[in-house]
């Protein structure tokens, strides 16, 4: 039996009263959590926390850091990566993954809700380092080739499913056909699923309009774009009503969203979770989402990394220092909170992770240089405990 004890401790969902130990197990089991004096506690400067859960990354891309510009804007920056992304051996693709894998490691994340399009991330997850739920991202316009290219991917996803929880998603609203939507909702039944949701005003100018840069971009993959007809609404309006199986859907980015867009989600869905990549939203289009917003209307945030094409780092913390630079009347136990309990409880991976409960496996990880309940440092000392 170990016991630790900290200046702060946060629980996952509060910073808990002065004077609390947790007593784990050595597997790192909690089994125990008593504010009393212990002897042999282990007291740590700054933090404890559950490890962080990383619930949007694409750890696939991650040779591509650095090779595209900032600032791009989504069409350009989604033309350059699928030309640029085929440019890397397979052995700088496995390497780069690996080190990836590692900084999420170092930087406290213990679990990810990771997009894959093709096998190159397995064999590093094979390794089974981190806990992972892989989404196995499906795309195509035309309808005509919409279930060859679902049963390409549904091949990819049974390679994952062997290793740990898995699904298959679509890529984003204006990447998809209807029939694949109709198709990837029929198999998303009871399911965790995930899309990339409203990240540039261009995206919502597109169905409600059919105008816009969204235009260079299918013009780019097909030749005749007669196939589009807009909805008038806006992207989520427009195909959340058709994605209504997954058991929970993670919506990632929202950068874009506004209140009508929520509340509309919300009366249709009750399992979403916002995700925020803050650093990915400022690389690609120097924009944030409208977070206090979605805090008014209760959402259920989530954090992520986004790929190293799209971000300088896979790091929660990064994200929630941004976070804080940028809206800094967020508190701290709210990102913290979105980072560790909320994460788990996205990827369903809740009975294990993200919380300091009794009988849960969460990895304890410490920030030494946290000084109060408020803010986070600038630059943080993360180490893992357990
Ligand atoms: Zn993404």
């Amino acid at each position: 039996m170990q016991f630790h004890s900290a200046e702060y401790i946060f629980d996952g969902y509060q910073f808990l009263p002065k004077g609390f130990v947790l007593c784990i197990d050595d597997d790192g089991r909690i089994v125990d959590i008593v504010q009393q004096e212990i002897e042999d506690a282990k007291h740590h400067t700054g933090l404890l926390m559950p490890g962080m859960i990383n619930a949007h990354c694409h750890i696939e891309l991650s040779a591509c850091k650095g090779i595209i510009a900032k600032g791009s804007g989504l069409v350009d920056f989604l033309i350059s990566i699928s030309s640029k992304r085929n440019l890397f051996t397979q052995e700088a693709i496995y390497e780069a993954i690996e080190h990836a894998e590692n900084e999420m490691l170092q930087n406290g994340i213990v679990a990810v809700g990771d997009i894959s399009n093709g096998l190159d991330s397995l064999p590093q997850k094979q390794k089974a380092r981190l806990h992972y739920h892989t989404f196995v991202e499906c795309f195509g316009l035309l309808d005509v080739n919409a279930m060859e290219r679902i049963r390409a991917s549904l091949e990819i996803l049974k390679h994952f499913i062997e290793l740990h929880p898995s699904s298959l998603v679509l890529h984003a609203p204006y990447s998809v056909s209807e029939r694949m939507i109709a198709a990837v909702n029929e198999i998303s039944g009871g399911k965790i699923s995930s899309i990339h949701n409203q990240e540039c005003d261009d995206e919502n100018e597109l169905f409600i309009s059919g105008t816009g840069s969204f235009l260079k971009l299918f013009k780019f993959i097909v030749k005749d774009i007669n196939f589009f007809k807009p909805s008038g609404l806006s992207s989520l309006q427009t195909y959340l009503p058709k994605l209504s199986k997954p058991q929970k859907l993670i919506l990632v980015h929202n950068t874009v969203s506004n209140e009508d867009d929520i509340k509309f989600a919300q009366a249709l869905h009750n399992q979403l979770y916002w995700c925020l990549c803050p650093n990915a939203n400022l690389y690609i289009e120097n924009k944030l989402p409208n977070i206090k917003l979605m805090q008014a209307l209760n959402c259920k945030i989530v954090l992520g990394t986004d790929s190293l094409a799209s971000n300088d780092s896979l790091s929660i913390v990064d994200e929630m220092l941004t976070l804080q630079k940028y809206i800094p009347s967020i508190s701290l136990a709210d990102k913290l909170k979105w980072a560790t309990s909320n994460g788990a409880k996205a990827l369903g991976i809740e009975h294990e992770f993200g919380s300091f409960e009794v009988g849960k496996r969460p990895r304890i990880i410490n920030i030494t240089n946290v000084k109060s309940e408020n803010e986070l440092p600038l630059k943080p000392k993360v180490s893992r405990i357990v």
